[in-house]
């Protein structure tokens, strides 16, 4: 590091917006909070982080993310705490993601300390938008995109790391219904698909518009080269519950995003005791076991929406229905467990929270 790396150049906005915040119509998204983090890298090296009041930026029209996609992100989330104080939830996580992202994507490096203690300095300073209404929280989006001014390929000298906060509301308000994808490919071995790579979303969007014309909220996608094996959905992991076994894809090919949500559900669920397996899920075996009544449960992991009940399966024209969610004891059990321990209703034990 060029400079010294915890010392933040802070300007404050003169008057804050949080009193002007619409708390009930929250649009998963939409508002920000006052201020924004940049830190700027060139010359092998990043700059003094810098809190800045919420702004636009200018950009140069050859900027090269715009043309090429050297373009990262991540997302987690900042939670009000029963007694007051505000935590990040394993921010640790998603910095170690970040940096494997830009591994792949030829960017550089943010030490991991380094970026959690630029998550929570910003945090701390926008902490009043940290709502405590139930189901509310503060969406982090940390992003790198390369910044040089020239359309030639290769990896760009100069990047901008950015971190914006947007407070948010509950993200589905309804059980999902999903389709698993059998022509359309999120990810094949090789390719970016375990990076949080801008790239990926823009190109999901186009199947994820048919399935949604038909009913579906997302898609469940799978394997590119037979789309016989399940991988994720939309932009969630994925988990089923067979019998009483909790199963969910592995993660030894590179095409499944390494989610923090998913990860914490199994670390409880075998603390806990509960039977888990990371293994390949054939489509066959989630339609056999819907069809035999032992699927009891399937259900999505993701920041944004925590663990979100899936209510039916589409695939190849039949709609498979899932058990009614009150009989779903593990799934309630661990999405109740995971609300509590991010808001401190119960105790830490695994040390996920950050306090700011
Ligand atoms: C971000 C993401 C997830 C979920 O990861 P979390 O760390 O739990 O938020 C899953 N799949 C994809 C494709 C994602 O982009």
């Amino acid at each position: 590091m060029a400079t010294t790396e915890l010392n933040f150049k802070v300007e404050h906005v003169e008057e804050s917006a949080v009193t002007k915040v619409d708390w009930e119509n929250l649009v998963f998204g939409k508002t920000f909070t006052d201020h924004m983090l940049v830190m700027d890298y060139a010359d092998g090296a990043w700059e003094q982080p810098q809190i800045l009041p919420f702004q636009s930026i200018l950009m140069h029209p050859a900027m090269s993310s715009i043309h090429y996609g050297q373009s990262i992100f991540e997302g987690l989330k900042a939670y009000r705490q029963m007694d007051g104080k505000v935590a990040v939830f394993r921010p640790d996580m998603n910095a170690k993601r970040f940096n494997e992202s830009a591994e792949r994507m030829c960017m550089p490096q943010i030490p991991e300390h380094l970026f959690v203690e630029m998550v929570r300095k910003i945090v701390e300073i926008d902490q009043a938008w940290v709502s405590g209404i139930e189901g509310h929280s503060l969406y982090i989006r940390p992003f790198m995109f390369a910044t040089d001014h020239w359309v030639g390929i290769k990896p760009s000298d100069t990047y901008k790391f950015m971190i914006l906060l947007s407070p948010v509301g509950t993200y589905y308000s309804e059980l999902v219904r999903v389709k698993i994808e059998s022509y359309y490919t999120r990810a094949a071995v090789g390719g970016v698909g375990r990076a949080k790579a801008a790239g990926n979303y823009g190109a999901s969007l186009y199947p994820a518009k048919f399935a949604q014309a038909n009913g579906y909220h997302q898609l469940v996608w799978t394997d590119a080269k037979e789309h016989k094996f399940i991988e994720e959905s939309g932009t969630m992991n994925i988990l089923f519950q067979i019998n009483d076994t909790l199963i969910t894809p592995s993660e030894e090919e590179d095409t499944i995003l390494r989610g923090v949500t998913k990860r914490s559900i199994l670390e409880i669920a075998a603390h806990w005791g509960i039977n888990v397996q990371e293994r390949k899920i054939s489509v066959e075996e989630i339609i056999h076991a819907a069809n035999s009544g032992v699927l009891q449960d399937a259900f999505g992991a993701g920041t944004a929406a925590s663990l979100a009940q899936i209510a039916l399966i589409g695939y190849k024209g039949i709609d498979y229905m899932l058990p009614p969610v009150e009989t779903r004891t593990i799934s309630n059990r661990l999405k109740t467990y995971l609300t509590d321990v991010k808001i401190g209703a119960v105790e830490d034990e695994l040390g996920w929270n950050l306090l700011v």
